[in-house]
């Protein structure tokens, strides 16, 4: 049986799309025949990936959104509709974090994890409940992180943002599973992206050491899994999967 029949002709919205997982997570399902409409901040590398997708032969457009902004979340559904059509799947995947124990203080990171990791998928999804409930079809899901479950020091506010919508995952889960609309919290471990790259050493030695000597996935990894979920027959809701390198421990 094909593993990834139901993909093709599908319309999906997804965030974050200008680096790391959300990249090769578009470019995947772009290559399975979806209709991509990838979203972030970075609007220059969002049309770079958008060339090589349609070199490529796919189908995908781009907008920049900054999705703690919630007008520009709408603003990018509204392209969506009307560049593809109805929006089959929403997949939340944008994220920051900013690591740093908590004695000292930032405030600004704070908000802005708050913003992005927990508002962001909001604005979305309230953005496109309303028309997936009417089809009586549709499929969302969100990035979260093991650190939902496995919380570390150095990055307690983030493990606190990914806990929370890991929680909120479940909940839309149980209020929309009647109108048949499926919601799937993807959990991965260590990615190799470029999430943390700009964090001070101090923090990032402190996590390292929880961590231990581990291989971290690479960003392809995660794309199969979001692949899988959103390939199954609608009759069948994945929804959890956790992915961790091989070797991590926590
Ligand atoms: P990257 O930093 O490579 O990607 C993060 C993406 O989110 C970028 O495209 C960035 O684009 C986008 N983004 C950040 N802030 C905003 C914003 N305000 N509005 C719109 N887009 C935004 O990291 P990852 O690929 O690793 O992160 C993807 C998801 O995976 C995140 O939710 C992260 O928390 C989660 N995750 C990652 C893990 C890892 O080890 N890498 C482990 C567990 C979970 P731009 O800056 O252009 O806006």
């Amino acid at each position: 049986m094909e593993s990834t029949h139901n993909i093709s002709g599908k319309v999906i919205v997804i965030t974050g799309t200008s680096s790391g997982i959300g990249e090769a997570t578009a470019k995947y399902l772009a290559s399975l025949g979806a209709k991509v409409v990838m979203a972030a901040r970075r609007d220059e590398r969002l049309k770079e990936i958008e060339a090589d997708i349609q070199s490529a032969g796919g189908a995908c457009a781009c907008k920049a959104t900054d999705v703690s902004d919630r007008a520009s979340v709408e603003a990018l559904i509204a392209f969506a509709r009307e560049r593809f059509g109805p929006i089959d799947v929403l997949i939340n995947n944008a994220g920051t974090n900013t690591l740093g124990k908590v004695e000292k203080a930032q405030f600004e990171a704070w908000d802005r994890m708050i913003d992005v990791n927990i508002k962001g998928p909001l604005y979305a999804i309230g953005a496109v409940l309303p028309e997936m409930i009417k089809r009586k079809s549709g499929h969302i899901l969100t990035t979260s992180s093991i650190s939902a479950d496995t919380v570390l020091p150095y990055m307690t506010v983030y493990n606190g943002t990914k806990a929370a919508i890991k929680s909120i995952m479940e909940g839309l889960r149980q209020e929309v599973t009647q109108h048949n609309i499926r919601v799937t919290t993807i959990t991965p471990g260590a990615v190799l992206t470029e999430i943390g790259t700009d964090d001070d050493p101090e923090s990032l030695k402190g996590l390292l050491n929880e961590f231990g000597d581990i291989n971290p996935l690479k960003p392809e990894d995660l794309a199969r899994a979001f692949a899988y979920a959103i390939s199954q027959p609608a009759s069948v809701d994945i929804n959890d999967i956790t992915v961790r390198p091989t070797g991590e421990v926590l």
